[in-house]
């Protein structure tokens, strides 16, 4: 499926690489105009795919094998689709209809998706910390197919740079949502996005970022240094930090969060996780391979061929980015 700014095309064949697993795109466009990014002015504003239409295509994906899905948006969190043929209780009445009765939340659509035969898992990317729902948050524990695992981009802990990037959430909101999370799902695991040197990033500022990284422990964490992308605000903001500065920083960064990642994963050795075996590792045939609720990559040995099941695998071993065990 793809889009243009201002309209959705259904219908059109999916594409995907993996037999077991897929990416379903359920919204487009972004509102958010956080100042360092261009997607708002490239891919234009949200529109949210028909829920009707997403629940088709994640029944044909799980017809021809698919056990695991995907949602994608840019902020799924903000996924407003409006039912056109069903009738509204039946779909799932107050469950999966947002406040207003008129359109499906995000939860919602997650509740929907939920009652698909056959799907084993659902996941979600990206959700926007400002948008993320109590709603939300309840359906990581009344929804069982929804992965133990939240992809938060938090970009900075300092409150002051977060308003610079106009986020609209400050570092103590953001850790509220953590513990609210945690509360709910005690297990869940919750990986982030974070940005160095962005104008004005001064050293208290990256120490914010680093105590919040300290105060989460993200189990994982994409980290950028950040570089000016034209036509967004943030490229005529003052004071745009020396790459030297962003470079050490960075560094800091990189090993506090593999610092964490390694005791996170160290945690799970001994205990018995499920993994969906995506068939054998690349790089050790003697290997399956693949990947927890909480989406670790896990290694591990079978006695029989486990490719495309749900395999239930004692961890042995542990490394900053991945486990190894063995079928039990
Ligand atoms: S960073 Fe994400 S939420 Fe912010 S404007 Fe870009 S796409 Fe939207």
């Amino acid at each position: 499926v793809w889009d243009q700014a201002d309209e959705i095309v259904e219908g059109l064949p999916a594409q995907r690489k993996h037999p077991y697993k897929a990416f379903v795109n359920i919204m487009y466009g972004c509102d958010n105009f956080c100042s360092y990014c261009i997607v708002p002015y490239t891919r234009g504003r949200e529109r949210s795919r028909d829920p009707e239409a997403i629940l088709e295509e994640v029944k044909a994906l799980v017809a021809d094998g698919v056990l695991e899905i995907t949602l994608l948006g840019q902020n799924v969190n903000s996924y407003r689709g409006q039912i056109r043929n069903q009738d509204k209780e039946e779909a799932g009445g107050g469950t999966v209809m947002d406040s207003s009765g008129e359109y499906v939340s995000f939860a919602g659509l997650i509740h929907m998706l939920n009652e698909v035969e056959g799907l084993k898992r659902i996941r979600f990317t990206t959700s926007h910390p400002k948008d993320l729902s109590d709603e939300l948050i309840d359906a990581f524990a009344s929804c069982e197919k929804l992965c133990p695992h939240i992809h938060l981009p938090v970009q900075s802990g300092s409150t002051r740079i977060l308003e610079k990037m106009n986020r609209k959430y400050t570092k103590e909101e953001y850790l509220e949502l953590v513990e609210k999370l945690r509360r709910k799902t005690p297990d869940i695991a919750i990986t982030t996005d974070i940005i160095v040197g962005f104008p004005g990033e001064t050293e208290e500022d990256f120490e914010e970022t680093l105590d919040i990284v300290r105060k989460v422990g993200f189990d994982s964490a994409f980290t950028f240094l950040y570089s000016i992308r034209k036509g967004t605000p943030a490229e005529n903001f003052p004071d745009q930090v020396a790459e030297e500065v962003k470079h050490e920083r960075f560094n800091r960064l990189v090993e506090e969060v593999n610092r964490i990642s390694a005791e996170k994963n160290r945690a799970l050795v001994g205990q018995v996780v499920e993994v969906l075996s995506e068939g054998k590792s690349k790089t050790n045939k003697a290997l399956y391979t693949g990947r927890t609720g909480g989406h670790k990559l896990v290694n591990f040995k079978a006695d029989e061929d486990v490719t495309g099941r749900m395999v239930k695998v004692l961890i042995t071993e542990s490394s900053t980015f991945s486990l190894t065990g063995r079928a039990v």
